[in-house]
C-alpha cells in the first residue's frame, strides 16, 4: 500500500539528485553518497518510516557540505589571493563596522596606510616574482603583528592588502600617539627582514635584500571632523600623512597633522 508513496518520493529524489548532478559538479562524490544511501535504504526492505528517515538524513548531510563550501566561497571573495590576509572588500567592510563602534562608543580608531618605498624600482631588478613574494613577506608581517597582539593585549588590529603595494591596517581602541609607536615597530620589522632569492630548485642567488616602507598615520576622532567621520575621510588623512612621510625621503611613520 505504501509502494505508491515510496515510488514517487523516490522519483522525486532521483529528479533532485540529477538537478544536484547537474548544477553542483564539485559535489559529485557527496551526491553519489546521497544516491547510495537512497538505495540502501529502499533495499533495506525495513520500515517505511526508517526509510525516509534515512533518506532525509542523507539530504541533510547533503545540504550541510553546500552550506559549509558557501561559507568558503565567501571566505574567498574577502581575501586577497596572493598574500592570503584580508583584501580591498573585507577592508571596506571592517573599516565601515569600526568607525559606527568608535562614533557610538567614543572609542579611538587609528589608521595605518602603509606603502613600499621604491617599489618600481625593486620589481626592476629583481623581477615581478620576487616583488610578489616580497608583498607575501609583508603581509605576513602585518598579519603576525596583528595577532601577537590580539593575543597579549587582545587588541582588535586588522590588516589588508589596499591593493598594489599598499597596506591598510586600522587598531581599535588605539591612540593616535601609540598607534604612531606600533607603526614604527612595524616599519622596523620590515626594515630588518632580509629577503633570500632562490632559484626554482632553491638554491639562493641572494640573500639580505633589503625593502623599506613608509607609513601614515590617522585617528578618526582627533583627525575627522564630527561631519566627516566615514572611511574615505580617514584612509584621505592617513593618505595625506603617508604623502608626508614620502616626502620627508620615506622609511618613516608620519602622523596626520592639519593644514
Ligand atoms: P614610492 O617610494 O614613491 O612608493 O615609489 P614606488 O616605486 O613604490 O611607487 P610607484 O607607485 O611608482 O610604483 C608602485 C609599484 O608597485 C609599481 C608596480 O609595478 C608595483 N606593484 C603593484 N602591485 C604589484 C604586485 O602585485 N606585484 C608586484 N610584483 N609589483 C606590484
Ligand atoms: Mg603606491
Ligand atoms: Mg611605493
Amino acid at each position: 500500500p505504501w509502494n505508491r508513496a515510496l515510488t514517487r518520493t523516490l522519483a522525486e529524489t532521483a529528479a533532485l539528485v540529477r538537478e544536484f548532478q547537474d548544477t553542483l559538479f564539485r559535489h559529485k562524490g557527496g551526491v553519489q553518497k546521497l544516491q547510495d544511501v537512497t538505495v540502501d535504504a529502499v533495499q533495506s526492505g525495513g520500515d517505511v518510516d526508517q526509510m525516509l528517515g534515512a533518506i532525509r538524513q542523507g539530504f541533510k548531510e547533503m545540504v550541510a557540505m553546500i552550506e559549509e563550501d558557501a561559507e568558503k566561497m565567501v571566505a574567498l571573495t574577502l581575501t586577497d589571493a596572493l598574500t592570503a590576509i584580508a583584501n580591498r572588500r573585507a577592508f571596506d567592510e571592517h573599516i565601515g563596522r569600526s568607525i559606527d563602534a568608535a562614533v557610538e562608543q567614543q572609542r579611538r580608531l587609528s589608521l595605518f596606510m602603509l606603502d613600499i618605498d621604491h617599489f618600481k624600482r625593486f620589481n626592476d631588478e629583481h623581477g615581478h616574482r620576487i616583488g610578489d613574494q616580497a608583498l607575501v613577506v609583508v603581509g605576513a608581517i602585518l598579519k603576525g603583528f596583528a595577532d601577537e597582539m590580539k593575543q597579549l593585549e587582545d587588541r582588535e588590529i586588522f590588516p589588508a592588502r589596499y591593493g598594489g603595494e599598499e597596506f591598510a591596517v586600522t587598531l581599535l581602541d588605539v591612540a593616535k600617539a601609540e598607534a604612531e609607536e606600533l607603526a614604527d615597530i612595524i616599519r622596523r620589522k620590515i626594515e630588518r627582514y632580509n629577503f633570500v632569492i632562490r632559484d626554482p630548485d632553491g638554491q639562493i642567488l641572494a640573500a639580505g635584500i633589503k625593502i623599506n616602507v613608509s607609513i601614515g598615520v590617522a585617528e578618526l576622532l582627533e583627525d575627522c571632523p564630527a561631519a566627516a567621520r566615514d572611511g574615505a575621510h580617514l584612509v584621505d588623512a592617513a593618505d595625506k600623512a603617508l604623502y608626508l612621510a614620502k616626502a620627508s625621503g620615506r622609511n618613516q611613520v608620519r602622523g596626520y597633522v592639519k593644514g
